[in-house]
This record gives C-alpha cells, structure tokens and sequence, in this order.
C-alpha cells in the first residue's frame, strides 16, 4: 500500500489553498480531485468578488489558476473519486476504484452541492439566468426582475440581498407556509419590492437560447398555469454538504456539516481537518473557503511535525 503524509480529499477553493500552502511547507501532499475537479465554481461564469480579479475571472479559469499554483509547488493530484475511508486506526486508509492509499493525515474539502429543481431549462440556463447564489450572480441582475425559488432562511436572505440590484423580486414557496425564521418572513412580506406566490411549483425555465426570459409554474392547488416574465431565477432550496463518505466516522451536524473546532479546522479525529463548504453552513463564498483551506493545512503541518 502507497503510503503518503497527508492527503487531501476534494479540489474547490479550498482543498487547492490547502495543497498550495502544504506543497510550500514540503509536505508534498497527494490530492484526490475527483472525476469532476474544481468544485461548484466550475459551474458559474464570472467571478467578480475574488480578490486579486479587478476584471473579474471566469470561475473555471480561476480553478485552473489554483490547480496549476498546487501543482507548482508539487502537490501531486489524482483524478480519483474517494469512494471510502477507514479512520478507525492510523494511518488512516483512502481508496479509490483502483487503490488503497495510508495518509498520517487527511484534509477533507469535499464542499457542498446546491440543490437544483431538476426542471426542464434548468440546466440549460445555469450561469446565463439560473443561479443558486445571490451573492455570486446578484450583480448580474440590475433593474431585471427576478424569482427565487424556496421558502427558508436562505430564500428569505436571498430575496433581501436582491433587492440591492433587481427591480421586482417574486418568492415562489411551494406550500402556503415558509419555513423561514419570523423575522426574515416579515421583512420578506413586509416589503414592497417584494411578492410571494404561495402553493407554487416551476415547471420549466424558459429562454431565448442565450438567456432566461421567463418560467412556467403551476399553482399545486388550482393546476392553473402562468408564464412570469422574469430575466433571473434564484434556487434557495437548501445544500447538501458532500459527506456521505463521512457518516458515522466524524462528527457532523444534524444536516450533515463536519463539525470543526471553534477558531480551528480540527475534527473529533485527531489528524484529520475540514474546510471549506463541507464544513460552512452559513458563508459559503469561494474566498472564506480558501480562507479555511489555509487554515486546515497549517493545521495539519503543525499536527504533523507533533507525531
Ligand atoms: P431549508 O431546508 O431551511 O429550506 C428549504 C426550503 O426550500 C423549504 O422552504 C422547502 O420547502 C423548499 N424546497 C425544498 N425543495 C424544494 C423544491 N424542490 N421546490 C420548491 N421548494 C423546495 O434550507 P435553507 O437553505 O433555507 O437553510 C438551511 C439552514 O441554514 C437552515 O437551518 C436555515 O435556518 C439556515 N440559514 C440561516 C440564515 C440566517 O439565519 N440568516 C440564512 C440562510 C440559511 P418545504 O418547507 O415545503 O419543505
């Protein structure tokens, strides 16, 4: 069995800071990318809120930035997806479809995934109309008018950040309760840029073939279908932290976040740290997940020169 000092599972923002600050501490770190590397900024079009970009940089081409930075300093990467993990005894065991591979001490940047409404258009309009975060893609949308799709904190938030840039903000909630905090559904419903179609469902996104121009939704209770002229849609339907690989090995929180040290990136296993969106319910920008991918490699240099 190969037999490396640390490794580091996942390649956003965060997993390549951390191999870029671990490769310059020589501690040559092996990464796992996963087949589908660079995490949910390979997903968006222009990144204008990572500092360093006066311009503005396409999401794929600053991943690539990253990746090519890691690999300066030999970080060493591997295009495997990690399909389990055994850290009940040390070293730790990684494998892959075609390895197993011991680690003394592991980072794990997994991130999270944006949940989508999986309807037609969708897909088609991601990073041209379709986003799910208003602090990334808001700009875009100046003196437009917009939907966001959801009914909890993150919808209510999402609306309020928008109010900023849109003209017209619609909240769609599929029921006729939001499950949002009452504070947020009051400055949501007390708003006067802002309206709630209740009971509402989309059923398609619709465009001119370069851009979002409306959606087709349905209200659940009368069937009765409307086209809303609308040039964004922003899905706030919640995130689904990528730990599956992690259940019952390190302590999460109850929606499934790796649970981190206060002011740290260490876990409940001693040797292994997280960072980035895997561990960050609440902020979830690309720049506080570098920040924590930092912070997990300094971390496990110090871990490791102790043992
Ligand atoms: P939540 O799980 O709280 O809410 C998800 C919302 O999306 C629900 O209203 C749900 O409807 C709706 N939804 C789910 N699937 C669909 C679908 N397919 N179509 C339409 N609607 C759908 O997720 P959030 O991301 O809002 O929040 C996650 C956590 O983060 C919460 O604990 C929240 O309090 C917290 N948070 C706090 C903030 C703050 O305090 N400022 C800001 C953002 C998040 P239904 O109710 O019918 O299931």
């Amino acid at each position: 069995m190969k037999h490396e000092r640390l490794i580091i599972i996942g390649s956003g923002p965060a997993g390549y800071t951390a191999a870029i600050y671990a490769s310059r501490a020589q501690l040559s770190p092996m990464m796992f990318t996963g087949k589908e590397a660079g995490g949910q900024l390979m997903g968006t079009t222009e990144v204008e809120n990572f500092p360093g970009f006066p311009e503005g940089i396409l999401g794929p081409e600053l991943m690539e930035k990253m990746k090519k930075q890691a690999e300066r300093f030999g970080a060493r990467l591997a295009a495997d997806d990690v399909i389990s993990v055994d850290l009940s005894s040390r070293p730790f065991v990684v494998k892959t479809a075609t390895e197993f591979v011991e680690a003394e001490a592991l980072i794990v940047s997994t991130g999270a995934s944006a949940k989508w409404l999986n309807v037609p258009g969708e897909a088609e309009y991601k990073g041209r109309g379709v986003s799910a975060c208003a602090t990334c893609d808001g700009f875009f949308f100046r003196g437009k008018d917009v939907v966001v799709v959801g009914g909890g904190d993150a919808a209510a938030e999402e609306a309020l950040y928008l109010k900023k840039f849109a003209k017209k903000i619609i909240i769609l909630v599929r029921s006729e309760i939001m499950k949002a905090s009452k504070i947020m559904q009051e400055r949501v419903m007390n708003d006067p840029q802002i309206s709630i179609l209740w009971n509402t469902e989309t059923r398609e996104v619709i465009g001119d073939g370069k851009v979002v121009t409306g959606l087709r939704v349905v209200n659940n209770k009368t069937q009765k279908e409307q086209v809303l002229s609308v040039q964004g849609l922003f899905v706030a339907i919640g995130h689904k932290p990528n730990t599956d690989l992690f259940q019952g090995k390190l302590n999460l929180n109850p929606v499934g976040y790796i649970l981190t040290e206060p002011q740290s990136t260490r876990t409940n296993v001693e040797g292994i740290f997280a960072c980035g969106d895997v561990a960050d319910p609440k902020y979830r920008q690309a720049i506080s997940a570098a920040g924590t991918g930092c912070m997990a490699a300094i971390d496990a240099e110090r871990y490791l020169a102790n043992h």
